[in-house]
């Protein structure tokens, strides 16, 4: 039996002698096997223990010399192994904390004496080469020839970097490293992004930019495990015409960039964004900011280059107040109480509607019954690192609200203002 970890030696003697060792974790095979004697012809069980520096291992016996084993936290994969005899601690982490419960489960059996024949044990060899170096955390591709095409990417990378491979679908095999945070696939020219993304749960960083991508995918952005951890969003240089709205669900995001791309505005609930603190959009189509963008709180707004309306003064649309239909009340409860709605329960039609939800600056929605107003806002107000939007240095922008009732309408024209401080 093997399983591999990150391990720790500690001589519980060396402080009493007031001798400092500082420790270092490497990483370690450990197995469990018999080392055949002269006068014992089944021979004795010990733990080897085989490290990149010590490939042929240093190895305890098990029997009768095992004090204690220490598992409180064997469910984060951690656990310290104590012997006798030589008076030495194993400190175990990073392991699989199933492997080793049943690793640690035989070394219990094995040092009270029990038979544990029935278990398929190792041969005590020198560990390869393979099983005691570190595994590969981290890989950069920047060229097609560089690509591994025969061989597969190492199975525990945690960060991906695949550039200027012309690579117009992802990689499937992308898809099964399961503990990657960081993917980065720039500057290729990749067209769609599929639903098995949602296999890469770990993933903190999306890196799109300078490719062919149209449409980002609601389903994507409802990802319970992207909800939590996506931090940034990259998606810059693409031909992308509108964000969905289930993007302002990423309740991590810090990072969103989308320059370059052909949007005409944001999602109406962008606000709901509440960590994210840096955002460009320059060169854009965009010629309103919805209401909501008033709630962001940013280090850095880049909205350079857009073609924002000249004409920011304030101005309300007078109409005679009508009743909200019942599909209007229904659909305004379900985005108020932010119930989830996906194409799996409603009609397709129904979620598009859902998805056109206006909002109004009480924080309610609203969709065919409200009134329109335009007023003129500050960018400044929101960043203190705002960049202008033009080359004249402007940095006042139109928003485009809409007003759910007559109260709110009412309001607004006592004081435009009132909500947004
Ligand atoms: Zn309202």
């Amino acid at each position: 039996m093997r399983i591999k970890c990150e391990m720790d030696v500690v001589n519980r003697v060396l402080p009493s002698m007031n001798v400092k060792k500082g420790g270092k974790a490497c990483h370690t095979q450990l197995s469990i096997g018999r080392k055949p004697q002269s006068d014992n012809k089944e021979g004795v069980l010990f733990i080897m223990a085989c490290t990149a520096k010590d490939r042929n291992g240093t190895k305890f016996q098990i029997r009768d010399n095992v004090e204690q084993i220490f598992a409180k936290f064997i469910n984060e994969g951690k656990a310290t192994i104590r012997f006798k005899d030589p008076p030495q601690d194993l400190c175990l982490c990073k392991a699989d904390p199933l492997q080793l419960k049943n690793f640690l489960t035989l070394i219990r059996k094995a040092s009270l004496g029990e038979n544990i024949d029935k278990i398929n044990l190792s041969t005590l060899a020198p560990a390869s080469n393979k099983s005691v170096d570190k595994p590969k955390t981290k890989m950069s591709v920047t060229s097609r020839k560089d690509y591994p095409l025969t061989k597969s990417f190492p199975s525990q990378l945690e960060y991906l970097h695949v550039s200027q491979c012309r690579m117009k679908k992802i990689d499937s095999r992308i898809f099964q490293l399961k503990k990657l945070q960081h993917l980065d696939l720039r500057e290729n020219v990749i067209e769609e992004l599929p639903s098995t993304f949602s296999q890469l749960e770990n993933l903190q960083e999306l890196i799109l930019c300078a490719n062919k991508i149209q449409n980002l995918p609601s389903s994507l952005c409802l990802l319970p495990k992207w909800k939590q951890f996506l931090s940034l969003l990259d998606l810059s240089n693409n031909g992308i015409t509108l964000l969905p709205v289930q993007l302002c669900e990423l309740d991590n995001l810090v990072t969103l960039k989308v320059d370059e791309n052909k949007l005409e505005t944001f999602p109406p609930t962008i606000g709901r964004l509440k960590r994210l603190k840096y955002l460009s959009a320059s060169q854009n189509q965009i010629k309103t900011l919805p209401c909501s963008f008033m709630q962001l709180r940013l280090e850095h707004l880049d909205l350079f280059n857009n073609p924002f309306a000249d004409d920011t003064k304030s101005d309300l649309e007078e109409t005679e107040w009508q009743a909200p239909s019942l599909v209007e009340c229904c659909a305004r409860m379900i985005r108020k109480n932010r119930l989830p709605y996906s194409e799996e329960d409603l009609h397709t039609h129904l979620c598009r509607y859902l998805d056109s939800a206006r909002l109004c600056w009480c924080g309610g929605f609203c969709f065919e019954r409200c009134v329109r107003a335009t007023a003129s806002f500050s960018l400044k107000t929101l960043s203190p690192t705002v960049s202008a939007v033009d080359m004249r240095g402007r940095t006042d922008v139109p928003i485009l609200l809409f007003l759910c009732s007559p109260q709110c309408q009412r309001k607004y024209k006592t004081n435009p203002y009132a909500y947004w401080r």
